[in-house]
């Protein structure tokens, strides 16, 4: 018998920064989006990229209701009408947003720590500390062992979301701003709090930290994201977060990862 090879669970962000997000998450078999923050031309031109056709989109998993996570949206829907999951109170903001225009009846409503599943995948919606209605970050299960995380727009890390982040194979996870940047920065002073406030966004150092407490031999394929154009920029953010991972006992797996910046 033939033995049929599958694309193991593949994550890969189209877009991931404070002006746009969207991140396609798939296999031979599902193929999702999480979040839809960017034009849906530039949804398709990244999908094609990467050998996926747009319309092989199965899903559509939302974050929270800020505009650079589902600005893009309204259009996608309209030609695309596939199932969008996020949590009632965030599909409640979808719906009050009137710059999205007309939206399709696709919702469906998910619950933070309670798995849900879209064909082969099983996905765990995880509470975050942000200031939105009720925002989640998403772990998802690919089959065959596979797991893969979204984990951006968090101001804070903390043990929960530790113990549920263990074990990953590949993973998004959000540096935004470099804290000194940040404090000498061109943002008013209310936005500065907000942004490093524990409802804000997760620093280049907190993102360093929190990779520490949860990298294992098993998860070497990790992006950072959701960089903020003002306050870090790539460099910065890649070497803050290897220093992080140096300085624990983390730094034995840096040789072997595949650490990438989104730009
Ligand atoms: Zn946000
Ligand atoms: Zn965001």
């Amino acid at each position: 018998m033939r033995e049929i090879s599958l694309e193991p669970l593949r994550l890969y962000p189209l877009a991931s920064s404070s002006s746009g997000n969207a991140i396609y998450i798939g296999t031979d078999k599902s193929k999702i989006l999480i979040d839809v923050g960017i034009s849906t031309k530039k949804v398709q031109q990244g999908l094609e990229n990467i050998g996926v056709n747009v319309k092989e989109i199965s899903a559509i998993c939302i974050t929270h209701e800020h505009s650079d996570h589902i600005k893009g949206l309204g259009v996608f829907l309209r030609k695309y009408p596939v199932p969008v999951y996020a949590t009632e109170e965030t599909i409640a903001a979808i719906r009050s947003q009137k710059s999205l225009g007309a939206l399709p009846d696709v919702f469906q409503v998910v619950y933070p720590d309670r798995e849900f599943s879209i064909e082969q995948f099983n996905l765990l919606p995880l509470k975050i500390s942000h200031d939105a209605a009720n925002p989640v970050a998403y772990r998802i299960d690919g089959g065959e062992g596979r797991q893969a995380a979204v984990l951006t727009d968090l101001g804070e890390y903390n043990t929960y979301l530790e113990e549920n982040l263990k074990g990953l194979h590949t993973l998004l996870l959000e540096a935004n701003h470099d804290l000194r940047m940040l404090e000498v920065g061109p943002y008013p002073y209310v936005i500065k709090r907000r942004i490093a406030s524990e409802y804000g966004h997760l620093s280049n150092k907190a993102a360093g930290e929190f990779l520490a407490k949860i990298l294992h031999q098993g998860l070497r394929d990790i992006y950072l994201g959701h960089l903020s154009k003002e306050n870090n920029y790539a460099a910065l953010a890649y070497e803050t977060v290897c220093q992080e991972l140096r300085e624990s006992i983390a730094g034995e797996y840096l040789e072997s990862l595949r650490l990438q910046v989104v730009q």
